[in-house]
């Protein structure tokens, strides 16, 4: 079970690391410039463990709960934790705790709590703006800052003593022009660097689109499916 899992999980990461490549590479960007973070929400811990032994290192979860267990099970690894999904301010001083990058900071409040937690727990956060690529009608929203607040939750991650103003994060709009709204979401980054040389983290693209997002220009993409398969419908 295990050996064929362990199979099936070094074909997929195979695959898609040669798409990042070849997508990298018709825009004659530098493959070894993009990070793959695989997004591990609703699969076991095991799964974890057979891709760090594959070699990969960043992996994201978007619920606290869900996280924070399989963080607790794989301590003392050398991972690195991403935290992609909404965040409710009064969870947001827990998710500090662990998180190594967190993706989708989206106002000036997730901002302070998030502080507090890395002062609580001594640690240093990178933080990425998250920014809507939504249209005033889609629906489901998929959040993030609109355009105007998104230089003041950017200020409010730079002035932030325990916080590191990294870059920004999108999610494109269900079923809408990925490549064009990530092409929006570099613009946005174009606002952030100018807050902060170095926040130049571009995180988008997910198993539909990451190479629509590679050759716009992200830094990171963000994988669940297209390694692990389809989660069940129910989650
Ligand atoms: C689930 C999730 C992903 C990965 O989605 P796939 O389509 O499974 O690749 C990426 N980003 C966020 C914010 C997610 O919640």
């Amino acid at each position: 079970m295990n050996d064929s899992r362990r199979a099936e999980l070094a074909a997929r990461v195979a695959r898609v690391t040669s798409r990042i490549v070849s997508a990298a590479e018709t825009v004659g960007r530098n493959p070894t410039d993009i990070a793959l973070v695989v997004v591990t929400k609703t699969w076991p811990v095991s799964d974890i463990l057979l891709l760090h032994e594959l070699g990969i290192r960043d992996f994201a979860e978007n619920k606290h709960q869900e996280a924070e267990s399989k963080v607790a099970e794989v301590i003392g690894l050398d991972l690195r934790w991403h935290f992609v999904g909404q965040i409710q301010s009064n969870k947001a001083t827990r998710i500090a705790r662990y998180a190594d990058m967190v993706h989708s900071v989206d106002s000036v409040r997730v901002t302070e709590r998030l502080n507090l937690g890395a002062h609580r727990h001594e640690r240093s956060i990178d933080c990425l703006v998250q920014v809507s690529l939504d249209d005033e009608t889609a629906r489901p929203r998929r959040g993030g800052t609109n355009w105007t607040e998104l230089e003041d939750v950017a200020g409010a991650i730079d002035g932030a003593e325990r916080l590191r103003l990294a870059g920004i994060m999108g999610v494109s709009p269900t079923g809408g022009d990925a490549s064009g709204a990530y092409h929006r979401l570099l613009e946005a980054s174009r606002m952030v660097t100018a807050v902060t040389a170095s926040a130049t983290v571009v995180s988008a693209g997910m198993s539909a689109d990451f190479e629509d997002a590679v050759r716009a220009g992200a830094t990171h993409v963000r994988v669940g499916s297209a390694i692990l398969g389809q989660r069940s419908a129910l989650r």
